[in-house]
């Protein structure tokens, strides 16, 4: 029943798709998974953008009308002129009906096993002579204790498991996006397209965006870095676009919150304790994009976790086989698109500019072609960019 049974082999903290992935796959290998989420709903309320490549989804499901609110064929870039510069790809991806996606990975990892309880905060870790013993939580107004041997933190960009576990977790400002977003009415975005804005004065360090969610209606933000914060909020500068470009749309929902778009944590195990997601900074610096890379992680962490609880060893030295096989799925493809990042976030609008003139008359232009254009005046980087783009 609901909240009775107090010992589990894992607690897995946040039901976002780090936490739902971990569970399943942990709970797929026969082992006892506990899955706790602080809000009354998974997946609500949704922060994101909810834009996603199709490969990723297809890993782990078939694609579901009732979580896919748009399919994407297309990419179209906007340099400050306003002049624009597009990618076609059958398949491309999709924006999601996130509170549904999220609720169907945790059905899934409900399917494979695991218990799932809402309404219940990870309050503190319980340890017992310096080795993990288990979780404090509140549960529905209920303070309690559950014993685990494990524990995966996927509690998102403020986690604050990875702290009480002694793991840093700090980031710079300048690894830090700032985003503000609204569900725009009245929009009429163009269907199969998200659009992309970039420009000093549209979102320093950062974009804007436009993802179709329907025939009317669009997740509008702009995601800002943090070091420009202090001058001015990202919810100012999104007004300003808003303006600009959409001054008949009606706001339908807000969302602000920020993305971490460093390169992953040092360290993400420890004894009895693993980070998965955003809570160990797992997510693509180049486009902030961490719904696919929060499940893919989250995958390696609950089968790496299942197999060192049915081998009597969750110890630091048997977890690390997580970190070592993330670096080899993500973490050195991360760590070039880290360098490109930085890259992008020192050029002028003039260069912006001055690329999509350039390949707005060509007809075949690949989302590489514009990188590799944009920083011909880097040569160092180049690598880095083909390389990116290989993956
Ligand atoms: C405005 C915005 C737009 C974005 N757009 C996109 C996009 O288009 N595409 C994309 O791929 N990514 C996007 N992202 C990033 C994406 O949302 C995240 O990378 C992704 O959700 C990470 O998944 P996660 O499971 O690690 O964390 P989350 O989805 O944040 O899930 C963490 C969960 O843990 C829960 N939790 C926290 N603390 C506790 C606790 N103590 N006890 C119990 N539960 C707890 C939270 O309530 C939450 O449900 C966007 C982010 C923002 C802010």
């Amino acid at each position: 029943m609901y909240g009775t049974k107090a010992v589990y082999d894992i607690v897995v903290v946040g039901g976002g798709p780090a936490g739902a992935l971990a569970a399943w796959a942990a709970a797929d290998r026969g082992v006892s998974v506990l899955l706790i989420e602080k809000d009354r709903e998974i997946g609500v309320p949704v922060r994101c953008a909810e834009g996603i490549a199709a490969a990723t989804v297809k890993k782990f499901l078939d694609p579901d009308p009732q979580w896919v609110s748009a399919k994407i064929e297309g990419l179209r870039l906007y340099a400050p002129s306003g002049e624009s510069i597009e990618f076609l790809e059958e398949g491309l991806g999709y924006v999601l009906e996130r509170r549904v996606f999220d609720r169907e990975l945790a059905n899934r990892a409900a399917k494979a096993g695991a218990d799932v309880w809402v309404s219940t905060c990870a309050t503190g870790l319980m340890f017992d002579q310096d080795r993990l013993a288990g979780v404090r939580m509140a549960s529905r107004g209920r303070d309690m204790t559950v014993r685990c041997r494990l524990v995966i933190a996927a509690d998102g960009v403020e986690s604050r498991v990875a702290r009480w576990a002694k793991l840093r977790t700090m980031s710079s400002l300048r690894d830090l996006e700032v985003c503000t977003q609204y569900l725009l009415h009245n929009v009429a975005p163009e269907k199969g397209y998200c659009e992309f804005f970039v420009g000093e004065e549209i979102a320093p360090g950062g974009y804007a965006w436009v993802f179709p969610k329907g025939p009317d209606t669009a997740n509008v933000g702009i995601g800002i870095c943090g070091l420009y914060t202090r001058k001015r909020s990202s919810t100012d500068y999104l007004h300003e676009f808003i303006a600009r470009w959409y001054p008949q749309s009606t706001p339908l929902a807000m969302v602000v919150g920020s993305v971490p778009v460093g390169v992953t944590l040092k360290e993400i195990v420890t004894d009895g304790v693993m980070i998965a997601g955003d809570a160990a900074h797992q997510v693509n610096p180049v486009s902030g994009g961490g719904i696919g890379t929060a499940m893919v992680a989250g995958e390696i962490a609950g089968r790496v976790g299942a197999e060192a609880i049915k081998a009597g060893d969750v110890s630091r030295n048997r977890l690390v086989r997580y970190p070592q096989e993330w670096e080899e799925v993500y973490g050195h493809y991360q760590k070039r698109a880290y360098r490109v990042k930085e890259a992008i976030h020192k050029l002028k609008d003039d260069t912006y500019n001055a690329t999509a003139a350039l390949l707005q008359r060509r007809n075949d232009v690949r989302l590489r072609d514009v990188f590799l254009t944009v920083l011909r005046h880097q040569p160092s980087l180049l690598i880095d960019v083909i390389r990116m783009f290989r993956k």
